[in-house]
């Protein structure tokens, strides 16, 4: 059956030291919980990350990652550089880096290649914007993001696919999706992939809700059937905060 996952985006925060101290804080204070946590805190810092969590039952992620093998792509970062640290998981088509560094999905389909190439997890982000949703446009977007940056893929390569709807309107504005909300567009994307892949996928996958989950809502998002967990930006910076959402399932 498929997994519950609570995975912490930390965007641009966090320097080496208190990336350091955050994880010795979650690590003192998580207790044995069988869904699984995930931190992604920046590229600087996941050597340290990955460095600190080993043994202790903790997956650490990237924020994005490039398509390219190598190459003559300044500031970028590679599949090979992550893997090559010990980092198996990335995260790929998070709204802000679709909103302010313009990846498209057919940009992302190639990320999502590249990642599966090398053996890697991805979760991957996608979800509507305000504007769709009052104009009752949210489903199309939602296939359109899916089919566009992932129905290429074989069925076996789900195994390393775990989706994140984020309804941009949610994210970071202290807005939440309501716990219906939630569960009727996870159903919808289920059924989706059902219809695409079948049912043995579509049980399988991980789909984790984004958009200002705290420990007050969690536990009522979580408790759909369709809501295999959270990506949490805001409320993973601290512990406490961050161990009450993976303690909510
Ligand atoms: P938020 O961010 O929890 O601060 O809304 C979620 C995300 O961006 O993944």
């Amino acid at each position: 059956m498929r997994k519950h996952i609570v995975a912490g985006n930390w965007k641009m925060h966090k320097n080496n030291q208190e990336t350091t101290a955050l994880i010795e804080e979650i690590l003192a204070k998580k207790g044995n919980n069988s869904t699984e946590i995930i931190i992604a805190p920046t590229f600087v810092n996941l050597l340290t990350a990955v460095e600190e969590t080993k043994g202790n039952g903790i997956t650490v992620a990237a924020q994005n990652m490039h398509q390219a093998e190598g190459g003559a792509f300044t500031g970028e970062i590679s599949a090979d550089m992550l893997t090559s640290i010990g980092v198996k998981t990335v995260i790929l088509g998070h709204s802000e880096r679709r909103a302010y560094f313009h990846e498209t999905d057919a940009l992302l389909a190639n990320k999502v290649d590249t990642a599966l190439k090398h053996n890697m997890r991805v979760i991957f982000c996608f979800g509507e914007e305000l504007k769709d949703r009052q104009k009752e446009n949210h489903f199309n977007i939602v296939e359109y993001q899916l089919r566009d940056a992932l129905f290429h893929l074989e069925k076996s390569d789900w195994s390393n696919i775990i989706l994140a709807y984020e309804p941009v309107w949610a994210i970071g504005t202290g807005e939440t999706a309501s716990p219906a909300q939630a569960q009727e567009m996870h159903k919808f994307i289920r059924t989706l992939i059902d219809k695409v892949y079948g049912h043995e996928v579509a049980d399988n996958v991980s789909i984790l809700y984004g958009g200002s989950v705290k420990p007050d809502n969690a536990k009522e998002i979580f408790s759909n059937p369709d809501v295999d967990g959270g990506l949490i930006g805001g409320a993973a910076l601290k512990a406490d905060d961050f161990l009450a959402i993976v303690n909510a399932f």
